[in-house]
């Protein structure tokens, strides 16, 4: 075993979309600077993170400038499509879908990663990157007092020390850096898992298998843009569906469920994967005569975690490296955006003579550690319990993108692209953002959850087509945010109205359902009876904060909700 030792500016550890991505933009802001890349693979597998939304694809096509590329080598997307399903509901044409009526206004794309991460570390290599493959680190030493940092590498057969001013881990879900400090914490009160496959002939959304040969089909009609080219979801309680189109014909297709409400049988992958997918109607349909890609079917338990240190002096962590959510709303690649924006000016500036301090670095980790922690508070806590509801889920869609729009895609678009280094809810003011989100988003969770109760859940997830114009960088994103206050307080509403006079859907429940239903309503009144008693200002407190109801009724709530989500849950899968 022979050992030699070589010293370098920055090595990056990993290198897919967040390693390469990072060393483009370093190599190409430090020509003279000397940059590694040390990946593991031999050459990519397929990978999940195939969709781009707003500001990853700005990052690709506006900071990387690669537009050329992803025009020629991915596929055009066209936003988000949402389909719902009940028991009047189980074919594609019976069920309420949300998406846009017109063609995307900003570029985003459906990626085939394993040709994006080859393509994207070729290109940093052609640039002047050095890349050694397949190539592991064994052993590292960060000693963040300014000296150089240490690693020690395996590469073809022997072992290389190596030196560098700046190590960036981009070594994916694997965390290396997090890891070794001790500071990865999974985050357990989302517990989410995933399954997904790839398949070939999924059903054509857009041909004549679901509209037939009639151009004036009416289903067809509806939407004048491709369907298939969006990230379709099928959505249900407690779990949502993706099918990604990719270029090379096969399609995308995976399931992330709350495993607090939804448990798949025991078996192997794929018995679980077809046992999940034969619980949506919709999903049965779409994969209906499709044949599973051989040997392309992956899981993973637990998918968000919180990393509680992104950068140190000498070190930083991009892309899964830094933390991850979920993959609702796909916002992994905007996360290694944000991520590699900030790291590489903090390098950048380093290596330039002008130092980092020690206030910049304790900055970036505030501000990233507080940007995961509100969007989750915002945007995914307990989302899975009104992911299957059609009012609900549009209001929140509407709400939650519009948001991103205005505070993520236009500053991006109309102000400079350093606005990435900051992402939203991550300045000192982050809370003023944080209030109202969680607040709509915990207002939809309690809806959910009585409608749950009355049996009501889903009851608008026939036969609603889409009549969104799309978001956009200027009035029409108002009015979207406008139609989903509209849809809230249409849902606030009648949520109220419910306690006055039992919904007609309830009332007309069968025996069973009128019982529970009656049940629950002698409950609540005697909750009501309770909340009379509580001090004014800890019901005002627990409104604003989303948590509608005093504290002290809510393991009551929870238990009562438990229970009757789980009949209500079987009543809507025997219905499907
Ligand atoms: C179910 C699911 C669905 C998702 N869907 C989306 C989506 O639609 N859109 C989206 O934006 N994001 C999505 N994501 C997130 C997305 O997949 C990630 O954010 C993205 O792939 C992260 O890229 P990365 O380069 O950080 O990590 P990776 O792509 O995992 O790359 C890490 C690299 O590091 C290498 N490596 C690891 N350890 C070492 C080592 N010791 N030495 C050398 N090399 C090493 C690995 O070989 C690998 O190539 C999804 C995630 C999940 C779990």
């Amino acid at each position: 075993m022979e050992t030699r030792e070589s010293f370098f500016d920055v090595v990056i550890v990993g290198g897919g979309v967040a390693g390469s991505s990072t060393a483009l933009l370093l190599k190409r802001r430090l020509p003279a600077a000397r940059i590694l890349i040390v990946e593991k693979s031999e050459s990519f597998d397929r990978k999940v993170g195939e969709s781009t939304v707003e500001i990853s694809s700005y990052f690709f096509i506006r900071v990387l400038k690669l537009y050329d590329y992803f025009s020629r080598r991915q596929l055009p997307k066209q936003g988000f499509r949402y389909w719902f399903s009940n028991a009047r509901a189980t074919t594609l044409k019976t069920a309420s879908e949300v998406g846009p009526k017109q063609l995307a206004r900003l570029p985003s794309f459906q990626l085939d990663r394993q040709s994006l991460d080859e393509d994207l570390l070729a290109l940093a290599e052609k640039e002047g990157v050095e890349v050694w493959r397949p190539a592991t680190v064994s052993e590292l030493e960060i000693p963040e007092n300014g000296a150089p940092n240490r690693l020690m590498v395996s590469v073809e057969g022997e072992t290389r020390r190596i030196s560098c001013r700046w190590a960036v881990d981009a070594s994916g879900r694997a965390t290396l850096f997090a890891r070794k400090f001790g500071e990865r914490r999974f985050n357990s009160d989302h517990p989410t898992s995933a399954i997904w496959a790839r398949f070939e002939n999924v059903r054509d959304m857009d041909g004549v298998d679901t509209s037939g040969t009639d151009p004036e089909d009416p289903w067809f009609r509806a939407v004048p843009v491709a369907r298939r080219l969006a990230t379709n979801h099928f959505t249900g309680y407690g779990y949502w569906w993706w099918f990604i189109p990719l270029k090379n014909g096969e399609t995308s297709v995976g399931i992330v469920w709350d495993k607090r409400f939804l448990t798949p049988i025991d078996g192997d992958l794929t018995c679980r994967f077809r046992d999940l997918a034969g619980r949506n109607p919709l999903v049965t349909e779409m994969l209906a005569g499709a044949r599973m890609v051989d040997r392309d079917i992956r899981t993973l338990g637990h998918l968000p975690y919180f990393v509680d240190r992104c950068c140190g002096r000498g070190w930083a962590a991009v892309g899964d490296a830094a933390g991850f959510l979920d993959p609702f709303y796909s916002p992994g690649l905007d996360h290694l955006a944000f991520s590699a924006s900030d790291r590489v000016a903090l390098i950048e500036k380093d290596l330039a003579g002008g130092g980092v301090t020690k206030g910049e670095i304790e900055e970036s980790n505030r501000a990233f550690s507080q940007f995961f922690q509100f969007f989750f508070e915002a945007i995914y806590r307990d989302k899975y319990v009104y992911m299957g509801d059609y009012d609900l889920m549009t209001a929140a869609f509407l709400l939650d993108t519009g948001l991103y729009y205005r505070v993520a895609v236009w500053p991006a678009y109309k102000k400079s692209s350093s606005t990435l280094r900051r992402p939203p809810f991550s300045d000192r003011r982050g809370k003023i953002g944080l209030v109202p989100l969680r607040f709509y988003n915990r207002r939809f969770v309690s809806i959910a959850r009585r409608r749950l109760e009355l049996g009501t859940y889903g009851k608008l997830n026939d036969g609603r087509r889409p009549a969104l114009v799309g978001f956009s960088l200027g009035a029409a994103n108002n009015a979207m945010i406008a139609r989903g206050l509209a849809m809230w307080a249409r849902a606030e509403v009648e949520n109220l109205l419910s306690y006055a006079r039992l919904p007609r859907r309830a009332r007309a429940a069968r025996v069973g359902g009128r019982m529970r239903v009656v049940r629950a309503l002698r409950q609540d009144f005697r909750d009501f009876l309770t909340l009379l008693s509580t001090p004014p200002h800890r019901v005002v407190w627990d409104f604003l904060t989303g948590n509608f109801g005093p504290r002290r009724l809510r393991p009551r709530f929870q238990i009562r909700y438990r229970r009757l989500a789980a009949a209500s849950r079987g009543n809507l899968l025997r219905n499907a």
